[in-house]
């Protein structure tokens, strides 16, 4: 298993941020720009920003407008490709999704869903459930385009 990567997202890439946690990164995202001295909500963490400041260590400098292209430059420097664990993480709060059954996520999720899914993932912290379903397969063939 490789070293974990922990980002840090500045405000303007929260699209970024998202799609990090889509891929199983634990990104914190700042609504604020960090100062140049990087404090706690950094540390040991990779800031990810669009501002070039030759002051800021562990930074990675983002260039590029769209949010793939973002990933692909990401990709090449740090080969998020081989570290990720998609949809292992949710994607609203960053927090590691843990495996639930029907009779735990079932006060929440429609009786549709209830009976065409028996796999489904909750966040402990928010408590959101994912399931499968054309949402998840759509992500999971633009994270397969992403790293072809
Ligand atoms: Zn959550």
């Amino acid at each position: 298993m490789a070293a974990e990567l922990n980002f840090t997202a500045a405000p303007s890439l929260g699209r970024l941020c998202r799609w990090l946690r889509t891929l199983g990164f634990d990104c914190v995202y700042l609504h604020q720009e960090a100062p140049a001295q990087l404090d706690r909500s950094c540390a040991g963490r990779i800031y990810l920003t669009r501002h070039i400041d030759p002051e800021q260590r562990h930074v990675i400098f983002i260039g590029q407008d769209e949010v793939f292209d973002q990933l692909r430059v990401m990709d090449m420097l740090i080969s998020l490709k081989h570290r990720s664990n998609p949809l292992s993480r949710c994607i609203h709060c960053n927090t590691a999704l843990i495996d639930s059954n029907r009779g735990a996520a079932g006060r929440e999720v429609p009786e549709h869903i209830l009976q065409s899914h028996d796999r489904f993932t909750t966040c402990p912290s928010c408590g959101r459930i994912y399931w499968p379903g054309t949402h998840v397969d759509r992500m999971k063939e633009r994270i397969r385009d992403l790293f072809a």
